[in-house]
Parts: structure tokens; C-alpha cells; sequence
């Protein structure tokens, strides 16, 4: 289907610029090198669109690497990025987890802080005047977000009632015509949690307002008809 449609593009046409890309890749996160291509493409293609205005919104930014990523392409077309994260950290990222680092942990609070190394990323990457650092709990802000969105990214919690939250909260945002990006997808219980399918990927299916034009890994890229 469309996936093919895509594939057949000249891949080139839409790179990251090589120093950027590199950037990117040895940024710290959680986010496969194929996956924040992909990601960069949709945003790219986002911008490309006439019909489509708006600031571009990112649920769960870790320490900036997919920011990098959607930031290099809302850059091109001076467009900007929110990046809403609470910087303390998802349940998986908290001590005794799968996905911990223990120098993320502020000493004096005993609480994960990846902020400084957040503004370290964005700074580093010329990435200052396009990515607005968003520090919120991410339910909190999403219902009294005004701004149509053009392009949305939920990577935030993945539990069952934060992934749920943040369909709620955040997806009545995406434009029409706009784009609807969610990480971790896992149709396959075997290959990872099941809450941003679930709760995320499809309800946004079959809410009918949104049609899938690509998958990448875990990453899956939705159209808001317009
Ligand atoms: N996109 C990142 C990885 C995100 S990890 C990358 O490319 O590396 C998930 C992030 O979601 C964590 O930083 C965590 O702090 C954030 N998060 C989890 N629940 C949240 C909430 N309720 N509000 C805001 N941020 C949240
Ligand atoms: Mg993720």
C-alpha cells in the first residue's frame, strides 16, 4: 500500500543533513537510527504540504533525541517543536527498571532529571530558536492546549493509563491533514508492551480519522484526513 508508495521515493530527496544525522544517532534516547529517519521524513513532509500550518508537538522528548530529529525538519520550514516532557522520567526509566540510567538521577531530590542534558542536546544540535522546551506533565497541558497541531509525536508514558491520557489529551489537536506519529507500537505482545496499540494506535485507526502511510520498526506514521 502506501508504504510501497513511499519506499519507491528517491530517498535522498529528504535526508538529514549528514553532521546532524550523526548528531542525532549518538544523542542519548530511545529512538533506532532507521525510526528517526523516518521520523525527520513525515516531518519533512508535513511542512511540505501548503494546507497544513501549525507548531509541531512532541509527547516524551528524554534527552532530546527525537527532538533532534523532528526539530532539523521543523527548522527548514521555520517551524517550531514543543517538547512536553516532566523530565522525571517514565516508570521504566525509574531506578530498578529496564531502562534506567542512574546518572539521570538529581542527588539532592533523589528524582530523575533529564532536562540539563535535554537543553545540552538542543543546544549542541543549533537547535535553540526551534525547539521550545515544554517541562509539563503531559495530561495536564493537553487539555488546555488551543493550537491546531501539524504534526504530533506521542513517545511518553507507556503504561496503559498514560498511553490512554495521551490519545486523549493530545490527538483532537492534530490538524486536519496533519500528522499523527507513535512510537513503540507492538502488535505483538512478544515484542514489546501493548499500550501505545492499544491505547493509541488503534483507537486512532478507528476513530476513521486517521489513515496509517507508513511504518517503520516501532514507529508508526498516521495522515489526519483533511
Ligand atoms: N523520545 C525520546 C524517548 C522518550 S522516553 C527519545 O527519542 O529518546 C519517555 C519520556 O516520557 C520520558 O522522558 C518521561 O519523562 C516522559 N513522560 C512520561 N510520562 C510523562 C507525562 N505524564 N508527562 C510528561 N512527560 C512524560
Ligand atoms: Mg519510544
Amino acid at each position: 500500500m502506501l508504504v510501497g508508495q513511499r519506499d519507491a521515493k528517491p530517498h535522498n530527496l529528504i535526508r538529514v543533513n549528514p553532521d546532524l544525522q550523526a548528531f542525532a544517532e549518538a544523542a542519548r534516547g530511545f529512538m533506532p537510527p532507521d525510526e528517526g529517519i523516518a521520523l525527520y521524513e513525515a516531518a519533512i513532509e508535513t511542512v511540505a504540504d501548503p494546507n497544513v500550518a501549525g507548531p509541531m508537538l512532541e509527547v516524551g522528548s528524554y534527552c532530546g533525541k527525537s527532538s533532534v530529529y523532528i526539530g532539523a525538519a521543523a527548522k527548514t520550514a521555520g517551524r517550531v517543536l514543543f517538547a512536553v516532557d516532566h523530565h522525571r522520567g517514565s516508570e521504566e526509566n525509574q531506578a530498578g527498571w529496564e531502562h534506567h540510567e542512574p546518572d539521570l538521577v538529581d542527588q539532592d531530590l533523589g528524582k530523575m532529571d533529564t532536562l540539563p542534558i535535554f537543553r545540552r542536546t538542543i543546544h549542541d544540535a543549533g537547535l535553540e530558536g526551534t525547539v521550545i522546551a515544554t517541562v509539563a506533565d503531559s495530561p495536564t497541558l493537553g487539555p488546555v492546549w488551543t493550537t491546531p497541531l501539524s504534526l504530533l509525536f506521542i513517545d511518553g508514558g507507556h503504561g496503559e493509563e498514560p498511553a490512554r491520557l495521551d490519545y486523549e489529551s493530545w490527538t483532537p489537536h492534530v490538524a486536519p491533514g496533519g500528522t499523527l506519529c507513535i512510537h513503540d507500537v507492538f502488535p505483538d505482545p512478544a515484542d514489546g508492551g501493548r499500550p501505545p496499540y492499544e491505547q493509541i494506535y488503534l483507537p486512532a485507526i478507528e476513530s476513521g480519522l486517521f489513515t496509517e502511510t507508513r511504518q517503520v520498526g516501532s514507529l508508526r506514521v498516521l495522515r489526519r484526513s483533511s
